[in-house]
Order: C-alpha cells, then structure tokens, then sequence
C-alpha cells in the first residue's frame, strides 16, 4: 500500500526545476510515507494533509485551517517524527496536551509536556533531557503563558536553537491569537515573540476556526509574512444535521430535551452546552431524574473530579455531559451523536466548533439549538458588565456582535443553517447541496417554503420613530412587537397606544419575522438595546435609536439627495409545500422537534392534572 501511495500523492507535490532539491524531497516522500504507515499506521491522507507535511518539511511556516476532526494534528506530528531536533507546541489547555501526549505516546513517539502544574523534580528532569546532545523528545507541549513567563523554557529554547535542534513551533488553536476570534487568550498575544526571538524557525498554525479577517490578524500578530503555505478546504460537515428550536422557558426545554434523548439517542453519547454552572448542575439533575446517565462538567469542579468526568463520557458509562463552554476544545471522541445547546453559543464560530465535536466518526450526528429573546438579553448584559480590567471594551463590542449574530443565524427560518454558518467563515454554500447523499439537510431546508422578499425599509423607519416617540420603559422588544402586529391588549388600549399602529405592511410579518427585522436593526445600528435596572433578577432592555439611526430616518426623506437611499430588506416564509421528505420523516423512527413537543406538552398537561 505504501508504494501505491507514493504514485497516488506524487502529482499532487509541488515539482521544482531544482534537481538537487527535487532529490531532496522525494527521499522525504518516501520517509514521509514510512513514518506514515508504520509509525502512525494510517493508510490514506485526508485533504491537503500531504501536502501540509511536506511543505512544513521543506521549511515553509504553515498555516492550516480544517475542520475539528480533520486531522491538523499529523501536520505537525509526523513532520517532527521526521525533523532533527524538538517540536514546540504550544496548546492552550492542559486536558488537550494531555490527549495528544497519551496518543503520541501509545504511537511510540517521544514527548513531553510544560505545563504549570507539573512539580519541580519533573520540570528539572525534562530540562535535563533537553540539555542532553540529543534530547529524546520530538515534541514539547507548551502552554503559552511558559512562553512568556519561564526564563528557564526560554534559556533551553535559546540553547536548542544556537545547537540547531530546535525544529519547529506549532500553535495549536492559533484562533486564540486574534482579539476577533471567539475565544482570544491573553497569553496567546505574547507569542509574536517567536519570529522575533527565533526568527528562522518555521511556525505551523493550525485551527478550525478563523475568518479572514481573523486570519490576518493572526499572521500579523505572529509576524508571519515571508511566503508561508496556506491550507484550507470546505468547512461544510455534510454529516451534521443542524437545526434551531424556539425556547418556551428552561423547564419546559429540559423535559423537551430529556425526551429528545429518550427518544432519538437511547445509550448514544452527547454533549449539552450550558450558560452557568447552575445551569450544568440543574439540567444533570433533571436529566438524571428522568433516567438518563447524565453528569455535570464545570470550572468550578476540581481538577480530578473534571478527569474523572471526562473519562467517564470517553469511555461512554456517562451518556451525556452537560457542559459550560470550558468543555470540548480538543476534545477527541468520534461516536458524539448530538450537540444540544440549552443555551445560545457565544458566537457563530463558537458554534461551529461546538457543534462541530458531533459526528467525526462520519457518521449522521444531530445539532438542536435552543434560544430564546431573554438568553439573548441574559448574554449581552453579562458582557456588559464584565470587568473592564479583564475585557477592553473592544473585545466587548466584538463579543456583542458576536452574540447579535448568533441570535441572527436562530431566528432565521429561511435561510439554509450551512449557507449561513459558512458564510461566515468566507465560504459560499449553495443550499442545493444541504442534503446531500446522508438525507443531512438543516431545518430550514427540510420544510419547502416559498420565499418572499419584503422591504422593510418604510416599517424599519416607523420602528424607529415608535421607540423615539415612546416613553423609554416602554420600547421593549415584545412590546414594540404587539403595537405592530395590533395586539388589542388592556395596556396598549390604557396607553392609547394601539392608536400608534398604522402599518399596512406589517400584517404579512410573523412575530418572528418582525423579531427577525428588529435583530437586523440591532446587528446594523440603526437601534440598541439599553439595560436600565441591571440588579433585577428578570432581565429588562429597552430599545433606543441605534448610532446608525439617523442615517436611516434621513435617508427616508425626499429632499435628502446626498445620503444613499437605505434598503431594509427580509426574505420571509409565505407559504408552506409539502414533500414526500415530510411523510418519510413522519413515518421514521426517529422523532422530530415537533413530535416531541406534542408528547412534552400531552405529559405536562398529564403532570398539572396530577397537581
Ligand atoms: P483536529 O483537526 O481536530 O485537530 P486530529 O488531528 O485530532 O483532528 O485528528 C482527528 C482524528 O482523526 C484522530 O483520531 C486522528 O488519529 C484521525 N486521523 C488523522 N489523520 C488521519 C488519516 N489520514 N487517516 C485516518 N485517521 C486520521
Ligand atoms: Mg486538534
Ligand atoms: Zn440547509
């Protein structure tokens, strides 16, 4: 098999007019395949992952984007199988090298880890090696604050690097870098000192995660701009089934998602995101309660108990973890068969690494978003009144956004969820191939609507003239919403406010799709939320004229010829077609959202007779 792979893989390596160095590089293909085969045992490259190896061996720095489960890893380890000299590699969380350093190790292959909280005796005894003519390891993890911290790694860096035996860096999660990535590390800033201090030694990045502009500001950071290789492919996982599911209140969706799992994920491993701890703990004991090998995992839990946890769901004698976001990078389990998340993910590329941990043994996985308006609300004023010290309000304005656009992607019925997510991340997908050949397509290609595209321009305006207009603690979003839609309520009689609507064009908009629109004014500044009594336990926010709001109402008036004309435009649903896809759903095993809420909703009303 080894020798069919030289002939499969050698078209796709770069050829060069440079005899010497073309000899060069086939004695690495061969060396490349052998360490492939018998040191990792693997028989077949995935995409650009031969590619990736031999230009990190032919010295390029690297930067390489693939989706979680793809195989970034061996881009770096077999290279450094191969190298003369020790790998550095730095990786944000002590649970992710301890994975990677107990696979290495099974492989056979020499490594090590500085982390903080190994001992003196064992720090000294690695350094030892390090020092030795030629040190045993091929790789060194390292967390990011070693670097930035620890005289004592960077004089044995200094030390390898002035005996040549320091190979290469890699960072892993490299996102961590960029202050507009989902999850910006402190620590990961002070890695720009590399090319600086080491100025000839390659870097490998490697994430999952990374728009453009995030991209950019990696490499700027990192001070990579010399010719380094590119690697990305699609990031469409064709085997998640993705869909978003409207919150009535947590209990209701606790007995919604007990019965989920009841139904569709009998002894099948999952994960469930939560907002809290108390959230983790409350939905594990409402799970357990209903039969179902639930276990909490938090920040809060000490270090063992949060091992044990872990290798517990690993090896499946817990079916189900119930997690804060601190759960799940590096994460390495493939049977994941749903990603449920009781509360919103903080940002759209944070969702799609969350979501992303099902399914990567290829098979169907299925992801179940639940969200509602006052998650949203309890989000945004938790960033609001974070610490300044801990989070610049630059990072807050990204996090903000970061969460509108999470709450724009939930409430968008139309929309295929894979176009969406992948938009993202600079990607056009056509939602043509939503299905594919696994019967994968997302909610909102499953259901045939027509479309229809609505301006909303005139009603964005008299949206924004109803909240200037109001008394402020009148502008939240459910109320603004009713006097549109009419809603003949004592209050808005009381308040003769029901006397404000005069919207024609508001009777074909849902109270979704009108959620949906104001969303839009939040995401485009044209309105903002604004949180007055922020010690109440409910959470209030009220809608006030965003910066961009003026630009809006002066665009609307005739005389104005200077500003640009502002379109507002929303593609609804306006009518339903139903398929064959609808009545083989209904007549499968497997249980849709809706199905289950019927059953929810029968068993409630069995419960309150009960009572
Ligand atoms: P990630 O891109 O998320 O870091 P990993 O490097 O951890 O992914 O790899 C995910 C899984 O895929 C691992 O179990 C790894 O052993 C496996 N893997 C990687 N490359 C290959 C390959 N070429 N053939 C088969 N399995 C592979
Ligand atoms: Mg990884
Ligand atoms: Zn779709």
């Amino acid at each position: 098999p080894i020798t069919n792979l030289l002939l499969n893989h050698k078209g796709s390596s770069q050829k060069t007019a440079n005899e010497k160095f073309e000899k060069h590089a086939l004695n690495y293909e061969s060396k490349i395949l052998d360490v492939f085969g018998h040191v990792f045992q693997l028989t077949e490259f995935r995409e650009n992952q031969w590619e990736a190896i031999n230009a990190a061996l032919q010295h390029h720095d690297c930067f390489i984007l693939m989706p979680t489960g793809g195989g970034k890893s061996l881009c770096y380890q077999l290279p450094a199988v191969i190298d003369n000299g020790v790998t550095f590699v730095v990786a944000p969380l002590r649970s992710l090298i301890f994975d990677q350093k107990q696979r290495l190790k099974s492989l056979g292959i020499s490594c090590a880890s500085l982390t903080g909280n190994i001992s003196h005796e064992e720090a000294d005894e690695i350094y030892r090696e390090l020092y030795k003519d030629s040190p045993a390891f091929k790789i060194v993890f390292i967390t990011p604050e070693k670097i930035s911290m620890s005289d004592q790694l960077n004089t044995a860096l200094r030390d390898l690097y002035n005996r040549q035996l320091l190979a290469r860096f890699v960072i892993d999660e490299c996102h961590c870098v960029s202050e507009w990535g989902h999850d910006f590390r402190r620590d990961y800033s002070q890695l720009g000192q590399l090319r600086i201090n080491y100025p000839d030694i390659n870097i490998t990045l490697l994430t999952a995660t990374a728009t453009l502009r995030v991209q950019q500001d990696i490499l700027q950071q990192l001070h990579i701009t010399r010719n380094y290789k590119l690697y990305t492919q699609s990031f469409n996982r064709s085997n998640l089934i993705y869909e978003c599911i409207q919150k009535e209140n947590n209990d209701l969706t606790l007995s919604q998602i007990s019965n989920l799992i009841k139904i569709n994920y009998q002894n099948q491993s999952g994960i469930i995101y939560c907002f809290s701890r108390a959230e983790c703990d409350r939905a594990a004991q409402y799970l357990l309660a209903s039969n179902i090998h639930a276990l909490s995992y938090h920040a809060g839990l000490n270090d063992s108990l949060r091992q044990t946890i872990h290798m517990k769901w690993i090896n499946d004698e817990c079916q189900v973890i119930c997690a804060t976001v601190a759960f799940g990078m590096g994460i390495d389990k493939n049977n994941v068969r749903f990603i449920i998340h009781f509360s919103m993910p903080q940002s759209i590329e944070g969702y799609y690494q969350e979501s992303g941990r099902a399914g990567r043994d290829g098979e169907i996985a299925n992801c179940h978003l639940f969200y509602c308006y006052d998650d949203f609300l309890k989000m945004k004023r938790l960033i609001l009144n974070d610490d300044e010290s801990k989070s610049p309000m630059q990072t807050k304005q990204v996090r903000i956004n970061n969460i509108n656009r999470v709450y724009d992607y939930c409430l968008n019925n139309v929309i295929c969820r894979r176009t969406q997510l992948l938009e993202y991340f600079g990607e056009i997908f056509s939602s043509s191939e939503c299905k594919s050949v696994m019967s994968t397509e997302c909610d909102n290609c499953r259901q045939v609507y027509k479309t229809s595209s609505i301006d909303c321009t005139r009603i964005s305006i008299e949206i924004l003239k109803l909240v200037s207009d109001l008394n402020q603690t009148n502008t939240t979003l459910s109320y603004i919403i009713d006097i549109l839609r009419g809603v003949n309520s004592k209050t808005i009689r009381d308040a003769g406010h029901h006397r404000l609507r005069a919207f024609n064009s508001c009777h074909q908009l849902t109270r979704l799709d009108l959620e949906r629109l104001v969303t839009r004014l939040i995401i485009d500044g044209y309105l903002k939320q604004e949180f007055l009594d922020q010690q109440t336990s409910s959470i209030v926010a009220y809608l006030r004229p965003g910066v961009n709001a003026l630009q809006l109402a002066s665009s609307s008036s005739q005389r104005s010829t200077n500003t640009s004309k502002i379109q507002i435009e929303l593609i609804i649903r306006i009518e339903q077609i139903n398929t064959n896809a609808d009545e083989e759903r209904s007549n499968s095993k497997e249980k849709s959202i809706e199905q289950i809420n019927e059953q929810c909703f029968i068993e409630l009303k069995k419960e309150l007779k009960v009572i």
